[in-house]
């Protein structure tokens, strides 16, 4: 496998396509439906357990509202619809770290589904569907050592939000983006701590390959144990470039699950297809159906945080001001910005007069120039120049047109002759009854348009 693989398949005839499954605990202070405390992290083994979590017969478990509350506003950031009902199945299957021998998950009625997340490479913005967003919990922790294994209930019972993708990623690259992406929203709203490391947000990628143009999928495997973003990057590298080889070769791919080796930096098989399990979903009989309300759906919904797409936004402006404006300043002055007059209070209340439309583009550089040398404030600036905002609004610029073409019928006359000039003293004539408040393109095109509608005047 050469060390740089990096792109090398995009410019093959294969197309690679991956879906990614993430996991992320919530950052409840209970478990998923107990009372037990979820700050396991630094605790002795097996201290946060009690019959529920630990799967003891005749319990009865209780919703975690707070853990539904964070999945639903996830799933609003991410676009998603979220059904009015919906309700908690168990998956049927046997394994040590499963207490009950099932695991409470969602099956067929979700929390959410539909929704999308965009992800920008090289300046170009791919929409990424989210095919649910759903919620089960944890299971507990195996221990494995030489000859024996030990298990610790702590995780066990901890909600756990599942973010499944549709399979439209194309390259590892923009896996790890995505990866990246999600990972930012769930920080932002505070239901996740984010951490690969720890294994709070970890990552299961679909992945498979197609001739360049077929429309249908060809046979995927599924990667786990990859518990960085490098890794997600680095698994999938490895996994496509396996494929590929294979069907080069002319071997077939199998249906099967593989465990990313970090140290080797290799997928090996783990199960086959013929191994896979057969959950028997049922509706889980001792919990009642979710009835989602509208209004608390609306009520999560404006409670969000700002999102990072929507606050780089918005720093992009000021940044587009530091960088071009500001540093101009700096550098004709010959200071640095440490000692300029200009403070970071003061450039936020330039840029919050230019958003709320109080001056343009033009003023805010002037009124930024005397700020600059005198440490004033815009506003202060703005209300001592008596700057308006400028006219946008057609209707008032058309009544102020009127009257100078009413005023002037000897300059209306010699445009209507042919003479370019007198535009350009009509165009004068309405700036200055403006003040200089209106963009002198917009006003020429008006008045143009007054005067070739209506020859009579
Ligand atoms: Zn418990």
């Amino acid at each position: 496998m050469p060390a740089e693989t990096q792109d090398v398949y995009i410019e093959t005839d294969f197309e690679v396509v991956i879906g990614l499954e993430v996991h992320s605990q919530l950052l409840t202070k209970s478990k998923m439906f107990c009372t037990c405390s979820t700050g396991y992290a630094n605790a002795a083994p097996n201290t946060h357990v009690c019959p529920i979590c630990m799967g003891m017969p005749g319990v009865l478990p209780v919703i975690n509202r707070q853990a539904i509350a964070y999945t639903i506003m996830t799933a609003l950031a991410l676009n998603c619809n979220i059904p009015a009902y919906s309700k908690f199945d168990r998956k049927n299957y046997s394994y040590p770290d499963l207490m009950k021998g099932y695991q409470i998950s969602q099956y067929d009625v979700p929390l959410s589904k539909d929704g999308y997340l965009t992800v920008e490479r090289n300046g170009q913005t791919r929409k990424i569907g989210i095919t649910r967003v759903h919620l089960e919990e944890d299971t507990a922790r195996l221990l494995h050592h030489e000859g024996y294994s030990l298990i610790d209930v702590n995780r066990s019972g901890t909600p756990l939000m599942e973010i499944v993708s549709e399979p439209d990623m194309r390259s590892p690259e923009e896996a790890r983006l995505y990866m990246q992406k999600l990972r930012e929203i769930l920080v932002y709203l505070g239901v996740s701590s984010g951490r690969m490391e720890e294994g709070s947000l970890r990552c299961d990628a679909n992945i498979s390959i197609r001739p360049r143009g077929q429309q249908k999928l060809g046979v995927k495997t599924e990667i786990k144990n990859m518990n960085s973003f490098r890794s997600v990057e680095r698994a999938l590298e490895y996994e496509a470039q396996r494929q590929i080889a294979m069907a080069r070769a002319g071997e077939t791919i199998h249906q099967e699950t593989r465990g990313w080796v970090e140290t080797k930096g290799i997928t090996v098989s783990q199960r086959s297809k013929e191994q896979a399990h057969d959950y028997r979903y049922f509706p889980e009989p001792d919990l009642p159906p979710l009835l989602i309300s509208r209004e608390w759906v609306e009520e999560l919904r404006a409670a969000l945080p700002e999102l990072p797409d929507a606050r780089r936004a918005r720093a992009k402006a000021a940044s587009n001001w530091l960088l071009t404006a500001v540093v101009r300043l700096l550098k004709a002055n010959a200071i640095t910005i440490q000692s300029s007059p200009l403070s970071p209070a003061s450039l936020a209340n330039l840029l919050d007069l230019l958003d709320k439309g109080r001056i343009n583009g033009t003023q805010a550089k002037e009124v930024l120039d005397e700020a600059f040398t005198t440490g004033e404030l815009p506003a202060a600036i703005v209300e001592k120049r008596g700057l308006k905002p400028p006219i946008s609004d057609q209707g008032e610029l058309n009544r102020v047109i009127e009257g100078v073409i009413t005023s002037n019928p000897k300059s209306v006359h010699d445009y209507r002759a042919g003479k370019t000039n007198a535009l350009q003293y009509l165009v004068g004539q309405v700036m200055k009854q403006t003040r200089g408040q209106a963009k002198a393109e917009i006003v020429q095109k008006l008045l143009r348009a007054q005067l070739d509608e209506d020859p009579s005047t």
